[in-house]
C-alpha cells in the first residue's frame, strides 16, 4: 500500500543513505558510508579521554573503557569483524597496556556519512528551495547535531542562521 504525505518541506538526513532516496538531489559521490568499529572493555583504564594517532580511549561511568575506531570502506556492511576488533584492542593496547588483557564486554559497528571534504551538507536544494539537506556529517556528526538543528531550524523559519553554512553548501562537490 502507497503512503502519500504532503508537507512544506522536507529535511533530508538519512545519514549515509541520503543518496539512496529517490530524487534526493545527493549523488552517490557526495556521501559514502565508511564502517566504524568499536569495544567495551570489561576494565576501568582511563580516567579521562585520552587521543592516540590511531585510536581514542573513552571511560564510561560503569567501569567500562571504549576504545575506537576502525576506518573502512566496506559499503552498507555494518558488521563487526574479528579482524577489526584485533586492531582496535592492539592500538587500544598501545595507549594503554593494561588493556591488552582486559575482556571485551561488547562491541558494535556504525556506518559514517562521509563526504569527499568531511565537512557536512547543510541548506536548501539549489533547484527546490524546500527540500533541506542536513546529512554527510563524517565524523562528527553527533558533536554537530545541536547546530545543524539550529540552522535547518532557522532555514525553514526564514530566518538567517547564525552561523555562516557556506562552506556547507549542498552541490558544492
Ligand atoms: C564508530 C563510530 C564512532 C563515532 N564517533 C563519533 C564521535 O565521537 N563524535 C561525533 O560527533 N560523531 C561520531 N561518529 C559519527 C556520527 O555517528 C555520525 O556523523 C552521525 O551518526 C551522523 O548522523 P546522521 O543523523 O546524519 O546519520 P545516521 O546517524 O546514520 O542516521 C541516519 C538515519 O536515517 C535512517 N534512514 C536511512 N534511510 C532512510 C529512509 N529512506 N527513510 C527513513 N530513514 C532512513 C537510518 O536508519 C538512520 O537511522 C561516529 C561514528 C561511528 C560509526
Amino acid at each position: 500500500m502507497e503512503n502519500r504525505f504532503t508537507s512544506d518541506y522536507v529535511v533530508l538526513a538519512a545519514g549515509a543513505w541520503t543518496p539512496l532516496i529517490i530524487g534526493a538531489g545527493v549523488p552517490a559521490e557526495s556521501i559514502s558510508p565508511m564502517r566504524g568499529q568499536m569495544i567495551a572493555f570489561e576494565r576501568s583504564a582511563v580516567r579521562h579521554v585520552v587521543c592516540g594517532a590511531d585510536a581514542y580511549l573513552i571511560p564510561r561511568s560503569d567501569g567500562f573503557t571504549v576504545a575506537g575506531g576502525t576506518m573502512e570502506h566496506v559499503g552498507f556492511d555494518s558488521s563487526t569483524t574479528p579482524a577489526g576488533i584485533a586492531s582496535i584492542r592492539e592500538r587500544a593496547a598501545r595507549l594503554c597496556p593494561t588493556l591488552e588483557s582486559a575482556s571485551i564486554r561488547l562491541s558494535w559497528a556504525g556506518l559514517r556519512p562521509i563526504t569527499p571534504d568531511f565537512l557536512p551538507i547543510i541548506g536548501p536544494d539549489p533547484d527546490r528551495s524546500r527540500v533541506i539537506y542536513a546529512c554527510g556529517h563524517s565524523r562528527n556528526g553527533i558533536l554537530l547535531a545541536p547546530l545543524t538543528a539550529e540552522a535547518v531550524a532557522d532555514i525553514i523559519a526564514g530566518v538567517v542562521p547564525s552561523h555562516d553554512l557556506t562552506r556547507f553548501r549542498p552541490g558544492r562537490q
